[in-house]
């Protein structure tokens, strides 16, 4: 019986995004405890595959693969996961990662665990625990049968960044049924693309419903360029339109990792807490004592956030 693990590697620029690494990670754990072997399956244009840590690199090249096309990813993907059967699919819990999971769980007939912190193996079986009604509950699921699919949610594992041999790297032929794949991507919202990545800001000052206006996203701006700090925020104010979907925080958005979060006026729901849990530092501010960002911050305080926000930045224009 094949005891392989695969990864569903997804690219970003010239790398991979940070929970692929994490993926293959947990995949070499999985891997060794089954006896099987780790695969990487990268779909369309791939950043360099050596830099993966699988034993195995699967490639597979299409015109319909150049841009993230739901059926012709989904259908690339069915296509070599039916062919090599490997007890278990790991995904990244993106966008992305979930549309092509709950696709192969229905194409393959796999039972799929989304949002999961946690996989491991008993014995022969695969046990997952999944976060429940956005990260209340959690829950732990033994699946049923041999064969499984679990979507993982970033910054569950320690990364594996550097493999410990090169990987072989094997061209796949696409699915003919690519060729009847009728979508055609027009690309990403004029934009969207061409902000900066907040994932990767060493410190974030975080804009929440609190600040009452659009207005005052300038005085929240203004502190943030006097640090020399990003601004971002929460699935409330880019709802809204103060921020653009770019600068989105937790369940729904991205997850950061900064030096320094600072939240403004932002309550602390527990799908945004997902997203900035790996900070290492977070200052809140909300005028509700009892708000539950208050459990998730080292410092605090009630201090009215526009009032805060204009004293913090003279303080360190005066600098
Ligand atoms: C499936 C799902 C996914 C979701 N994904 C996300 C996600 O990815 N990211 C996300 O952020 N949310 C997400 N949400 C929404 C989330 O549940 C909350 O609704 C949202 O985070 C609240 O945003 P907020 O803190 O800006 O607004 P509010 O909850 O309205 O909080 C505003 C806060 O400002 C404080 N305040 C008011 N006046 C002041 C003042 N003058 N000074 C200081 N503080 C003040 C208030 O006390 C209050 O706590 C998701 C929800 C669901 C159901």
């Amino acid at each position: 019986m094949n005891h392989d693990v695969l990864v569903l590697a997804e690219a970003a620029g010239d790398s991979f995004i940070d929970p692929t690494f994490e993926l293959l990670g947990r995949a070499r754990d999985l891997a060794t405890a089954w006896g099987g072997r780790v695969l990487a399956l990268v779909l369309g244009p791939s950043p360099d595959p050596s830099m993966l840590n699988a034993d195995v690199v699967l490639t597979v090249s299409h015109p319909k693969l150049d841009a993230y096309t739901p059926e012709a990813h989904a259908r690339a993907a069915q296509h070599v996961v039916a062919e090599l059967d490997p007890k278990l699919v790991l995904l990244a819990n993106t966008t992305e990662g979930m549309d092509l999971g709950a696709a192969l769980s229905l194409w393959c007939q796999r039972p799929l665990v989304a949002y999961a912190v946690d996989v491991r193996a008993e014995d022969d079986a695969i046990v997952a625990t999944s976060q429940l009604f956005g990260g209340r509950l959690l829950a732990e699921v033994a699946l049923e049968g041999d064969r499984g699919i679990c979507a993982v949610v970033g910054g569950s594992f320690p990364p594996a960044r550097v493999p410990t041999r090169p990987p072989v790297v094997e061209v796949v032929a696409p699915p003919v049924s690519l060729d009847g794949v009728t979508t055609v991507p027009r690309g990403m919202p004029p934009g969207e693309d061409e902000d900066i990545d907040i994932t990767k800001a060493p410190m974030l000052v975080a804009i929440g419903r609190g600040l009452k206006s659009q207005d005052n996203v300038a005085v929240a701006q203004a502190l943030a360029e006097a640090l020399g700090a990003s601004l971002s925020g929460t699935s409330q104010v880019c709802d809204l339109g103060w921020l653009p979907r770019t600068r989105h925080v937790g369940k729904s958005g991205v997850k950061v990792r900064p030096r320094a979060y600072l939240s403004f006026g932002i309550s602390g729901a527990p799908e945004h807490l997902e997203g900035i849990r790996e900070s290492e530092l977070i200052i809140a501010c909300n005028t509700d004592e009892a708000a539950p960002i208050f459990d998730a911050a080292q410092y605090g305080t009630t201090a009215d956030a526009i009032e805060l926000l204009r004293a913090l930045t003279s303080r360190v224009q005066q600098r």
